[in-house]
């Protein structure tokens, strides 16, 4: 019989599976509730005032939202000092990764990410039908020279996660510079700023520099991080008028909705929880990659919202994964990004961090 049959090479494309939500039925939870640390979300939730304009948006359900985010855009370039009609909304940020994979690359083209980097890169690439090809790094960071050496006429466009989820690691503001002037001003150079907000590193960029030095960047940000919007999808591309023309000519003309919309113009303006979120981080990540390391655990540097905890190989991350689900407490196993390894553990509220840390030292003690 014969049926529809997709391009060539979707089937083959792994789906990317996020963090799990539910601990097991018959887990022992450590903290008389769910520990959930898996997908790199605000352990302070979203601001009230965020929550307040989502519930506000309830009576309107029945219009259609603003196609152009106007609203939004304007307050998005008011917060950070940018032209509002460079500005792109989408649903997450991951949307936007899929516009512009879907825009610049098809079948015979390279998409080039680093090893290590966020995996929806490559799983764009394939669904466009293009070549993801991934870079070698240096100590879990992006080599601009070995992101440099695989430049070929066939690539089209350039990931970079600055800094990378998984890794936490940070590429440096002149090194960020040292990777766009090196690209043929024809190649594509994504810089995803997800975490922006929570590095503390002064040599730093997030890209929009970049955006007004040369046509050929696109920096993507996005609410779920920072403000806590995880839920509601929404993600924003500063790039060139060029690029800007194009993710608009190709996104959905209602691809962002009014809730997501009148949430975001409210986080922008509080401020408090802004900084709150980020003085959370600030100080919770040190204080738990360094209760790790006296543990006796092996934790990479990381300028996000989480850690990746390097075990002794795949089976050691393996039964220390199980031994926390069992006690409720969720992290995320790093085998899709190639690192087995290694688990995600992302900066909660202490009380979580410290049910992390007494887990695994028990978890440790019984090996
Ligand atoms: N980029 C990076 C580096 C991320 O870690 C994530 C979320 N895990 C995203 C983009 C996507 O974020 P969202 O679609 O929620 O905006």
């Amino acid at each position: 019989m014969s049926v529809p049959r997709p391009r060539p090479g979707i089937l083959a494309l792994q789906p990317y599976v996020g963090g799990e939500h539910k601990p097991p039925a018959g887990a022992r939870l450590r903290a008389n509730r769910a520990v959930r640390l898996a997908s790199n979300e605000n352990p302070l939730g979203a601001g009230k005032a965020a929550s307040a304009a989502y519930l506000a948006a309830a009576s309107d359900l029945h219009r259609y939202p603003d196609g152009d985010s106007r609203a939004l855009r304007e307050a998005i370039a008011a917060a950070e000092g940018l032209k509002a009609a460079q500005i792109v909304c989408g649903a997450g940020s991951d949307e936007l990764i899929q516009l512009l994979v879907k825009a610049y690359a098809g079948p015979g083209d390279e998409v080039l990410y680093s090893w290590h980097g966020f995996l929806i890169y490559p799983i764009a690439a394939r669904a466009a039908g293009a070549t993801p090809v991934a870079a070698p790094e240096r100590e879990l960071t992006a080599d601009v020279d070995a992101l440099l050496e695989r430049v070929t006429d066939r690539t089209r466009m350039v990931f970079v996660a600055n800094p990378n989820n998984p890794t936490g690691s940070l590429l440096t503001a002149s090194e960020l510079r040292r990777l766009q002037a090196g690209l043929p001003r024809d190649v594509l150079f994504a810089v995803d700023s997800a975490y922006a907000e929570y590095v503390t590193d002064r040599d730093y960029e997030a890209g929009a520099a970049l955006v007004d030095a040369a046509e050929n960047v696109v920096m993507l940000r996005t609410f779920s991080k920072i403000h806590g919007l995880a839920a509601l999808r929404l993600g924003w591309a500063y790039g060139s008028p060029a690029i800007v023309d194009v993710l608009n000519r190709v996104r959905g003309p209602f691809n962002v909705t009014a809730a997501a919309q009148a949430a975001g113009v409210a986080a922008l303006a509080d401020r408090a929880h802004i900084e709150a979120s980020r003085r959370h981080n600030a100080k919770l990540l040190p204080w738990f990659s360094e209760q790790l390391r006296r543990l006796g655990f092996t934790v990479a540097p990381s300028a996000g919202n989480f850690v990746l905890l390097r075990l002794a190989d795949a089976a050691a991350a393996q039964s220390a994964l199980e031994h926390l689900k069992a006690e409720g407490i969720l992290v995320r196993a790093m085998g899709g990004y190639g690192l087995p390894e290694s688990l995600r553990i992302t900066i909660g509220i202490e009380e979580d961090l410290q049910a992390v840390l007494d887990s695994l030292a028990e978890w440790k003690e019984r090996r």
